[in-house]
């Protein structure tokens, strides 16, 4: 299939020069998928449906801040799991378009965050892993599921993905020190509304948490979409706007990332990588 290449350079508002490199296959429509970068949240996400996420804010004993995203069931809108959990007793939902905190209390940020899309996959703006004294951040998903959720899959999947590390390990084998971990369970969390959970404190670089609901009948594929979903934003990335990903919001489709997520990792983590 003939490929076509471009290079756009775009002047963000911040004055930062960002250089995207463009492959596009003559069988797609021909969309602008210069990357962009901005300073402020994107300004289409409130107005998309599939980019309106599901927030929950939360406090630890030792005053630690986590903002968890939900992601709903089949059917369900976000406007309906709001609703739902707010019920159901969870404190911390936040408003549609209001943003969860970027920082711990009283914890200074030393820039203004980035939020970058690409086509369209777009990062999760308060969530970026550090590099450590590696080439590309190092994430080992500890899994602590049982066998119908096909997280080896799902980490395969992002283990493809340029700019980060994703690494598989049954969790008994623990978090090999200097790297990143992120701990999957599953559990029948109840009819609650939603399928998977990604739990994160913000202005850390961990821990998170990545909580599978096993009280809806869900297939082998559905399993598997939900999986790469919560897993796709444990690397940082936020709703995908197109059914082609994982990463779509609302219904669970496809079983892995698209292109443009796979775009948009080294983006986000540019460091040419080991
Ligand atoms: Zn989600």
């Amino acid at each position: 299939m003939r490929q076509a290449v471009r290079i756009t350079a775009v002047l963000a508002a911040g004055g930062m020069a960002v250089v995207a490199l463009t492959t596009s296959s003559n069988a797609q429509p021909t969309n602008d998928q210069s990357i962009q970068a901005s300073a402020a949240r994107p300004a289409t996400a409130a107005a998309d449906d599939h980019t309106d996420t599901v927030y929950v804010t939360g406090k630890a004993k030792d005053g630690t801040v986590s903002v968890t995203i939900y992601d709903p069931a089949k059917g369900v809108t976000p406007d309906q799991l709001r609703e739902k959990l707010r019920r159901s007793g969870v404190t911390g939902v936040l408003a549609k378009g209001q943003q969860p905190p970027t920082a711990q209390p009283g914890q200074k940020q030393d820039k203004l965050l980035e939020c970058l899309s690409y086509g369209s996959a777009r990062e999760w703006c308060d969530h970026r892993w550090s590099y450590g004294s590696f080439r590309d951040p190092q994430v080992y998903f500890l899994d602590h599921t049982s066998s119908a959720w096909p997280v080896t899959n799902a980490v395969n999947d992002w283990y493809q993905a340029v700019g980060i590390d994703a690494y598989y390990r049954w969790y008994t084998a623990g978090c090999p020190g200097g790297t990143h971990c992120v701990n999957v369970y599953n559990g029948g969390y109840g009819a609650t509304g939603w399928y998977g959970l990604t739990t994160w404190s913000p202005g850390t670089q961990g821990p998170v948490t990545v909580q599978l609901n096993d009280s809806y009948p869900l297939n082998a594929n559905e399993h598997r979409t939900i999986a790469c979903h919560e897993l796709g934003h444990a690397l940082s990335l936020a709703h995908n706007v197109s059914t082609s990903s994982c990463l779509y919001s609302g219904t669970y489709i496809s079983l892995r990332p698209n292109g443009d997520d796979y775009n948009i990792l080294p983006r986000i983590y540019p460091l040419s990588g080991t």
